[in-house]
């Protein structure tokens, strides 16, 4: 690019870290800087071993900083592709970004927790503490991009404090949402769908709109950059989850009907998502949505209506939230229900923890709620096995929201690396997530006699019957994905201890 040849992006996040390494492996004449005030963080993202977990991502981020890709980077051997290194993570403040011809913010910006507007507005201090050393070390003329998802009218807000504390030096501020999801933020960055690109409508904006549009014409097609006005880019972002996210609050809720009626979520989604008005994505029935961003985006949509006094409006979004949260509850709820509403003395084996598969995020995972409700019924242990998550993170976030004021919880719920251990004399095993990790395990020849077990017990057997059998119940409310999942876990059962299975014809169900 002829015109930026320094970047600063300020967070070295789930976004900022695989955004800066794709705009530096597609701009290799671009220094791109990932700063971060977590030292910890940087210190990872400079090791070989990264911070987060994203297929692909490794490969990308050995090219650009090592500037090496190497079959075995242990030994060093077998190298595929060499250049010159052009992506740096730092957290020198001022020197990162006093040097950058422009700064992308892709800072937190959660929920506000307390004080106006807490549990919908948007916590700002990370924008605005990022804002602040832009103020102070940023050279004239610098452009500012929003990368974070922000509240509507924060280029604004962004100019009126560089305003104030650099009056007289003019910045132009653009919002470049970021679209891409955990667990495909490569592929999504590598290939996006469209890129948004928000700015003042004066030529000066237009100017620094396109040197951000050039950066990504180096990859993406240029009729696949929208340029539009930053308010309407900032509302785009939050639209844009706010919308997915209706998609499955909308099937759950149909999945509770089906549950109560004779008819089958997963046909039902079939059925309407071949009408090409509708289409098949996010028409999953499942124990909701979770992550960071589904949540605090529409409670951000949420605030921003009822600020504009648009209080049907409010109501209206604010129920994706509360539908998706009651979907939660209803799985605990069958789950206690198969028990007599008593877990004592039972344990509960957890597959997956994550919101989704492919991805270490812990944040906001449907899995607390549900072991929220669990432990109130004091079971004898929840055990945990997600192959990406770490200890500490699920630890964090079960303590986060879970009964905080009861000492038993550390010791109720454990968290394993291994399956096989997890699932050991659980009397059931929930599927949380769709990780491949289940799948794959599927694959294996060994494991053709508990398939045959696991669609024997999934299609022979009634609910009490499955408990009667004694080590393991299954229970999924997850449809076509998790009757993989079911399977896998009635496979895991038939490895650790052959199961007496029951004969089709058996007088015990037979009777029943
Ligand atoms: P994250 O919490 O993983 O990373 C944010 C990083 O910013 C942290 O490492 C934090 O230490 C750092 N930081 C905060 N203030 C700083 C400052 N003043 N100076 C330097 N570093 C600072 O967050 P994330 O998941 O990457 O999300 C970032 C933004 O992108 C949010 O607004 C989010 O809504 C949005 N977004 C996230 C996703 C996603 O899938 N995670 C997708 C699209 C958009």
């Amino acid at each position: 690019n002829p015109c930026i040849s320094r970047i600063c992006v300020i967070g070295a996040g789930y976004v900022g870290g695989p955004t800066a390494a794709v705009l530096a492996l597609h701009n290799p004449s671009v220094r791109v800087e990932v700063l971060d005030k977590d030292q910890g963080r940087i210190t990872r993202w400079n090791s070989g071993h990264l911070p987060i977990h994203e297929p692909g991502l490794n490969d990308i981020v050995r090219l650009t900083r090592d500037g090496a890709l190497t079959n075995d980077p242990a030994a060093g051997s077998n190298l595929i592709s060499r250049r010159d290194p052009n992506l740096f993570f730092t957290s020198d403040t001022a020197g990162s970004i006093g040097a950058a011809d422009m700064i992308l913010l892709a800072v937190n910006t959660p929920t506000k927790k307390s004080g106006v507007g807490a549990g919908r507005a948007t916590n700002m201090t990370a924008l605005d503490g990022a804002v602040k050393d832009v103020a102070l070390y940023a050279k004239a003329g610098a452009v500012i991009v929003e990368k974070s998802t922000v509240p509507c009218g924060t280029a604004q807000r962004i100019r009126q404090t560089l305003g104030s504390l650099r009056p007289g030096v003019s910045f132009e501020i653009l919002s470049n949402p970021e679209f891409l999801s955990e667990g495909t933020a490569i592929k999504d960055l590598l290939n996006p769908d469209r890129v948004i690109i928000g700015s003042a409508e004066s030529s000066s904006g237009q100017v620094a709109a396109d040197l951000l549009a050039n950066l990504y014409t180096a990859w993406i097609p240029r009729n696949q950059i929208l340029q539009i006005n930053a308010w309407s880019s900032e509302l785009s972002k939050l639209v844009a989850n706010a919308m997915l996210a209706q998609r499955i609050s909308s099937i759950n809720s149909i999945s509770a009907i089906c549950e109560a009626t004779g008819a089958n979520v997963n046909e039902v989604a079939k059925s309407i998502g071949l009408d090409a008005r509708i289409g098949p994505q996010f028409l999953k029935a499942g124990i909701g949505f979770g992550g960071s961003c589904f949540r605090k985006d529409i409670a951000s949509l949420t605030y921003l209506a009822e600020s504009l006094g648009l209080d049907e409006v409010a109501e209206y979004w604010s129920q994706v939230n509360s539908l998706n949260v009651s979907q939660r509850r209803r799985f605990a709820r069958r789950i206690l229900r198969r028990y007599n509403e008593n877990l004592a003395g039972k344990k509960i084996a957890m597959l997956g923890f994550a919101f989704k598969k492919n991805t270490g995020d812990a944040r906001e995972s449907p899995a607390v709620d549900v072991i929220k409700n669990l432990l109130d019924e004091q079971p004898a242990e929840i055990a945990i096995f997600d192959p990406y998550c770490n200890e500490e993170d699920i630890l964090r976030e079960i303590s986060n929201c879970g009964p905080a004021d009861d000492a038993s919880t550390p010791s109720r719920v454990k968290i394993y690396s291994d399956p096989y251990q997890a699932c050991a004399d659980a009397n059931a095993v929930l599927v949380i997530n769709d990780c491949d990790q289940f799948r794959n395990t599927m694959r294996e020849p060994r494991m053709d006699s508990a398939i045959a077990a696991a669609s024997k017990l999934d299609r022979t057997f009634s609910d009490e019957c499955i408990s009667e059998l004694g080590a393991l119940s299954l229970i999924s409310e997850r449809g076509s994905q998790s009757l993989q999942g079911i399977d896998y876990v009635a496979g895991l059962r038939v490895e650790l201890k052959p199961i007496p299975v029951c004969p089709k014809d058996c007088p015990d169900c037979k009777s029943r």
